[in-house]
């Protein structure tokens, strides 16, 4: 769902909560044409889309919370592989490991 922000009044909120409004038909000064309104101040000309910016972000911070939970485990478990004495699996897991953050942080 699009977040809106109303650049008048300030309103922010979202798509469906958008109210809505009559304007002037350009081409028929007589009719009205329906439009999506902010419902603080019912200005339909200063309402702005921010779906690219509010949605990504947060999409983003998800993804990093889920890549250092993931690197938790993995350290974990190396933890687990050196108390078990296997130090040449260690060795090979950091260096997937390294390999796994340089392909990240290349993204
Ligand atoms: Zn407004």
């Amino acid at each position: 769902m699009p977040e809106v922000r109303c650049s008048r009044c300030g309103w922010e909120g979202l798509d469906k909560d958008l109210r809505l409004v009559h304007r002037p038909n350009p081409v028929d000064p007589t009719d009205v044409v329906p439009e999506s309104g902010c419902p603080a101040c019912l200005s339909y000309q200063h309402l702005e889309y921010k779906e690219e910016t509010a949605i990504i972000p947060e999409t983003f911070s998800k993804i990093a919370d889920a890549l250092l939970e993931a690197k938790q485990k993995l350290e974990n478990l190396a933890n687990a592989l050196v108390k078990l004495g296997a130090v040449s699996e260690l060795t090979k897991l950091e260096e997937e490991l390294e390999k796994h953050e340089a392909e990240q942080q290349a993204k």
